[in-house]
């Protein structure tokens, strides 16, 4: 997603789409890492000099509560963001800390609860080493 689409996307979503705010999207859109805010801002400082990293964690929670992205939390217990917000696995590496999404053909939408419980959000997180840690592991 581009920025002009990312802006466009945001006005869709009630979103006053300021540059910014555009560029943060796209941005998070394109990269699928489930990156902190500091690794957003750390990113795109380069390529936006105005940017300040206040800016960058305020957006990403305008965007949270305005329900275009979600957040993720895992044991380093720092807030990840993923424009992806339909439930999917999310896989944590304990030893470098990558975040990778698992897809299933399970549908979250019909795993019964308990009766008169009422369900927003649905977090499934998975924890172990990843393939890549396990192939360095065996050098
Ligand atoms: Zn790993
Ligand atoms: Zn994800």
């Amino acid at each position: 997603m581009n920025v002009s689409n990312a802006s466009k996307y945001l006005e869709d979503h009630g979103i006053n789409a300021t540059y910014q705010r555009a560029i943060i999207y796209s941005y998070l859109y394109k990269k699928k890492n489930h990156p902190t805010a500091d690794i957003i801002f750390n990113d795109l400082k380069k390529k936006v000099p105005t940017l300040s990293k206040a800016t960058v964690y305020n957006t990403m929670e305008y965007f949270h509560k305005n329900n275009i992205v979600q957040v993720l939390t895992f044991e380093d217990g720092v807030r990840h963001y993923d424009a992806d917000t339909k439930t999917h696995i999310h896989f944590n590496c304990k030893q470098c800390g990558m975040i990778y999404d698992f897809h299933t053909n399970i549908d979250f939408n019909n795993i019964n609860g308990i009766d008169g419980f009422d369900i927003d959000k649905r977090f499934i997180n998975f924890e172990g080493i990843c393939k890549n840690c396990k192939m360095e592991k065996t050098k």
